[in-house]
Formats: structure tokens, C-alpha cells, sequence
């Protein structure tokens, strides 16, 4: 039974195997204290300066961040963003010390709050301090016993949690299949059927915009269509793909020509593309209205930190290129640009990797666990740090290296990256297709 024992590591050294012999040691009765090292050898970032430094054990070395979720660069020192995150903290201080209705809300978080809802292409929307607890504190508070989530089978563990608190009935549908959705609904409720005429008080469908270890696209446009024919809620959370993809950087709804107007929550995480903290719910005025009355996570929790709402502020002025420069374009264009060039390489190069064109999350298929620690080690001595994933976060023998792509990556990063990436392909034998042959 190898539950628990495989953790998401970055830049993992004998950390898989060691946590095997620590439970070993246990299993001998020897207390885990005993070498409590074992637990924490894992990369460090030294610096931001675009996703380059990080630190392994007691040598700082410099290595290419592949495992970041720094998609448009923002989480490093920003020529437009610092000086006025900066500006803020000196103003305000890192923290308001209150909750948004003690005390703590600053005209600087009504505002985030109405850019946000622009941005996203809804009336109104709240922000929380943390994504995680965006997803698991608002489930709770949108449905209860009596009512019926759908879930992705491959869901974040947020959204698994929000939903298990809820205390509603939960039904799985297989990853990303429009069709199964569709007949776990017909179990539950026939077509057409009025909302107040069926046993559920509320059905709320959850998916994700870009599925962070498939690196898939949701099949927004038929799953919601699914959701308009049974009368459903669509919740959808866009953590890996709002700010990343879609023309102006507006997410899958964009991209996939959605009407954000057919999708009732959207969700998204201010962590990854916006370089800062915390999460959003976007919705109608009504929606987040009652969300502000009601959701524990908005009345008992500290605001959202105020350098960290104006970071938001910035990178979205600097993606909808109200700063007055083109930064924002280009730094949409270059992720695409980046993302469909190295997953095209990877597959030239015989490699089998998961996700969608555009997507940024680019898994690498190593198969085997025991694969992990040779492919994590290899790539590091070589100064390339990759993100590799397996049980209980990927079933048992679908471990994978996860690549997270980002504007701030040069071509010359990633040519040397794609290098280093096939030599050590080749070394762990991952190449499970033959090659293309090179174009002279
Ligand atoms: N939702 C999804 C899909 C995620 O991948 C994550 C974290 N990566 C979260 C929510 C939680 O977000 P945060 O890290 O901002 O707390």
C-alpha cells in the first residue's frame, strides 16, 4: 500500500525513496524524528528573476524553473507591478490585521473586486485571501444536504474538499467526458424537468478550465450546453487558465468562445498568472451579494493583503495594456507561443506528452514511479528543475513530469531545456514514440 507515500515534489532527490525507508524505520519502531532531514530536502527558489535561481541543499544553483506557475511572468520584479506594490506596502502595511467587514476592507479591495469582475466578463465578484480556500470555503456555502454536486473525476483537492464539506450528495463523471456527465444527470433527473419538480434542491456541476496535471482544456461549450438542457449550475474554476490563455488573456470562455454569461461561478486563483495571492468568485450581483452575507471565509478572515491586491491590479492593467504599453500582449503572445513550441518539441522528440495545444501544463509520461527520482535527479544536474508528479495525486502507474510553461522563459531556455529533457529522456527510457527526424 504505497497511500501517502508519493508527494508532489519539486525537484525531488532520492525523496521518494527516502520516504519509503522512513516508513521502513517506522514499520521497526524507530521514531521518524530520527532523521529528520529525509523530510525536507527539497529545491528552494533563491530568487525571482524569472524563474531561473533556486537553491539545492547547501548549493546555490542555478537552474531553469520549469515547474513554476509563473505563466506570464509577473511573479518577479516587474517594471510596472513592484514599484507600486511596493508603494502599497509602505502605505498600508503587509497586512489589515481585519476582516473585510471589521475593518478590513480598503477602497483598494472594492476595487480589485470591480476589476476583477470586468476582467472575467461578470457583474460583480469577491476576492479571498487564498485560492485553496476560495474553492473549499464556497461549495459549502452555495449548497448543502438535499442538493447534488457533479464533479470532474480529476478535480482539485480544494474543490474535492469544498464539496465533501458541502454536505450534498457528490457524483463523479469521468475526466472531462461531456457524454458521461450527461448520463450521470439522466440518472438523477429527466430532461426538461422544472428545478422544483426533482429530488435535488440544486445541482452545481464543477469543472476546471485547464486540468493542472492533464494540462487538458475543459470541454467547456458541450459541458455547459449539458448543464443548460438539465437546468444545472456550472462551476468552473479557472486557477491555470484565467490570465494564461484566450486572446486577452480572459481564460477558456475566451478561448473557447463560451458566453461567460451560460457559466453561473467562476473561480480562479490570483496565484499563478497575476504573480500574487488568494482567489476570486465571479458571479451576479446577486450571487456575490449573498456570498458577502453568508460565506464564513469573507466575514471571519483576514482581507486579502493589500500589496498583494494592488500586485492583481497591476498585472491586470498590464494584460488589458492599460499601463500604456503593448507588455501585456506580448506576454500573452510568448506563452502561447512558448507552450505550443516545446510541447511540439517534446512530441518531435518521441515523447508521450498529455494536454492541449495553448495549454501552458505540459505533463511528461514517465509511467513507472520508480522512474521519478532518476528523471528529477538528471534534470537538476544538468540545472533544469521539473515538477514530477505521481500516487496519490496521479493513479499508481501514471507517474509524469510536470512542465508549467511561462512568458518569461526565453527560446534559448527552452532549446536548452528541450536538450537536457531528451538527453535524460533517453537516459530513463521515456521516449515512448520513435522521433521525428530532424528537418535539415
Ligand atoms: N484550484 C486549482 C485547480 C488549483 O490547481 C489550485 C492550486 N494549484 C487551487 C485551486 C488552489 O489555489 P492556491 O494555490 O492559489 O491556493
Amino acid at each position: 500500500n504505497l497511500q501517502g507515500y508519493a508527494p508532489i515534489c519539486l525537484g525531488l532527490e532520492d525523496f521518494y525513496v527516502r520516504r519509503l525507508y522512513l516508513r521502513i524505520q517506522d514499520c521497526f519502531g524507530r521514531p521518524i524524528a530520527s532523521a529528520p532531514d529525509a523530510w525536507f530536502d527539497v529545491v528552494e527558489r533563491q530568487s525571482n528573476d524569472n524563474n531561473k535561481t533556486l537553491k539545492r541543499t547547501e548549493k546555490i544553483t542555478r537552474c531553469l524553473n520549469l515547474g513554476s506557475y509563473n505563466y506570464l511572468g509577473f511573479a518577479a520584479a516587474d517594471e510596472y507591478c513592484t514599484p507600486r506594490a511596493i508603494e502599497t506596502l509602505k502605505k498600508f502595511s503587509p497586512s489589515t490585521c481585519s476582516t473585510r467587514v471589521d475593518g478590513g476592507t480598503l477602497t483598494l479591495h472594492n476595487e480589485l473586486e470591480e476589476f476583477v469582475a470586468k476582467f472575467v466578463g461578470k457583474p460583480a465578484a469577491v476576492v479571498f485571501g487564498m485560492g485553496y480556500v476560495t474553492n473549499s470555503a464556497i461549495l459549502p456555502v452555495l449548497i448543502g444536504k438535499g442538493g447534488l454536486i457533479i464533479s470532474d473525476s480529476l478535480n482539485h483537492n480544494s474543490i474535492v474538499n469544498g464539496a465533501r464539506g458541502s454536505g450534498a450528495t457528490i457524483r463523479v463523471f469521468q475526466h472531462n467526458t461531456p457524454s458521461h456527465l450527461e448520463e450521470v444527470l439522466r440518472e438523477q433527473i429527466a430532461e426538461g424537468q422544472p428545478r422544483t419538480h426533482r429530488p435535488w434542491k440544486k445541482i452545481i456541476v464543477v469543472v476546471e478550465g485547464i486540468y493542472s496535471m492533464e494540462g487538458e482544456l475543459c470541454k467547456l461549450p458541450e459541458i455547459v450546453a449539458i448543464c443548460k438542457k438539465y437546468k444545472a449550475y456550472t462551476y468552473l474554476d479557472e486557477a491555470h487558465s484565467i490570465g494564461a490563455v484566450g486572446k486577452s488573456g480572459r481564460g477558456v470562455c475566451e478561448l473557447l468562445g463560451v458566453d461567460t454569461a451560460d457559466v453561473d461561478i467562476m473561480m480562479g486563483t490570483f496565484t499563478k498568472s497575476f504573480g500574487s495571492c488568494g482567489g476570486y468568485i465571479a458571479g451576479s450581483k446577486e450571487l456575490i451579494q449573498y456570498l458577502k452575507y453568508t460565506c464564513p471565509a469573507h466575514l471571519y478572515a483576514t482581507s486579502i493583503s493589500p500589496p498583494a491586491a494592488q500586485q492583481i491590479i497591476s498585472s491586470i492593467k498590464v494584460i488589458l495594456g492599460e499601463d500604456g504599453s503593448s507588455r501585456g500582449a506580448q506576454k500573452l503572445a510568448c506563452i502561447r507561443e512558448n507552450s505550443n513550441f516545446f510541447r511540439s518539441e517534446l512530441q518531435k522528440m518521441g515523447f508521450e506528452v498529455l494536454g492541449d495545444n495553448d495549454s501552458p501544463v505540459m505533463p511528461i509520461m514517465l509511467y513507472n514511479p520508480a522512474k521519478i527520482p532518476a528523471f528529477s535527479r538528471e534534470c537538476l544536474k544538468q540545472n533544469v528543475a521539473v515538477v514530477t508528479v505521481a500516487f496519490p495525486a496521479t493513479p499508481l502507474l501514471l507517474a509524469r513530469a510536470r512542465i508549467c510553461i511561462s512568458a518569461s522563459h526565453t527560446k534559448e531556455d527552452l532549446v536548452k531545456a528541450l536538450e537536457v529533457i531528451s538527453r535524460v529522456g533517453d537516459l530513463v527510457g521515456i521516449k515512448y514514440f520513435p522521433a521525428e527526424p530532424k528537418k535539415e
